[in-house]
């Protein structure tokens, strides 16, 4: 479904991102883990174009999003169909939670109101908010304000979603709701990239795991092969200094 080749990306003499390539199939969760720097969050706003890579490939379903020439338009429209999450929510602060899932809807697909609305509800629902639609996000924990931002990635129908590191802004005790709504992304079906510093969390929830250090792949492979017996050096001694 994605496929992620060569990808580099330098801001000045810096070089962030530094021969990445890498694919996910349908369906799949691949985690991206590493030390603070490493590159994570710039990876995944290149996935999306959130950041112009300086060179490489992103392709989506066949279509490559780092085409040279897209305009500004077909670059909003690939960006639909790449759901983004962030750590700090990003929500509309002056709107409810409803309206936040409903307005991304509106704008973005040009759903009518009703229709969205009805997705909306659907879509809260199923991260646990049902009764929290008419609330503002300050009257909203963390946890719950990181669930209507996952609601509102989903509302666009995303063939992929991107979660940087979706709970590490939460208070621990209500980082467990927000996991186990990624959970049930996962036992769905969804496609996803995700950057986390939660280590079981990576391991149990994701199909594969990603370790980057230095803007580079160190190494890559089934979760439970990376977390427990990575083949690098460079990978167990981050994993013995963040466990
Ligand atoms: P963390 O675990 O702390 O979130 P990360 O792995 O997500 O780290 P990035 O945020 O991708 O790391 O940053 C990688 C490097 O790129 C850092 O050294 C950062 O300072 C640098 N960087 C990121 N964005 C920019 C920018 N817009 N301009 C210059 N440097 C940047
Ligand atoms: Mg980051």
């Amino acid at each position: 479904l994605l496929e992620v080749t060569g990808l580099s990306k330098t801001f000045g003499a810096r070089e962030v991102l530094a021969d990445v390539s890498f694919a996910i199939e349908p369906g799949e969760t691949l985690a991206v883990i590493g030390p603070s720097g490493a590159g994570k969050s710039t990876l995944l706003r290149c996935i999306n174009l959130l950041e112009r890579p300086t060179a490489g490939r992103v392709v989506l379903d066949g279509d490559e999003l780092t085409a040279h020439g897209r305009s500004e338009r077909e670059l909003a429209q690939v960006r639909r169909r790449v759901g983004m999450v962030f750590q700090s929510f990003n929500l509309f602060p002056h709107r409810s939670a409803l309206e936040n899932v409903v307005l991304a809807q509106v704008h973005a697909l040009g759903r009518g109101r009703a229709e969205a609305e009805l997705r909306g509800l659907e879509l809260l629902a199923r991260v646990g908010l049902s009764e929290r639609a008419a609330n503002r996000p300050r009257q909203l924990s963390g946890g719950e304000q990181q669930r209507v931002a996952i609601a509102r990635a989903l509302a666009l129908d995303p063939a992929l979603l991107l979660l940087d590191e979706p709970t590490s802004a939460i208070d621990p005790e209500l980082k467990r709701e927000v996991l186990a709504v990624v959970r049930d992304l996962v036992a769905d079906g969804m496609t996803m990239v995700l950057t986390t510093h939660e280590m079981r969390f990576a391991e149990e929830a994701a199909d594969r795991v990603l370790f980057m250090a230095d803007g580079r792949i160190v190494e890559e492979g089934a979760a439970a092969t990376v977390m427990r017996a990575p083949a690098h050096e460079r990978t167990r001694r981050f994993l013995s200094a963040v466990r």
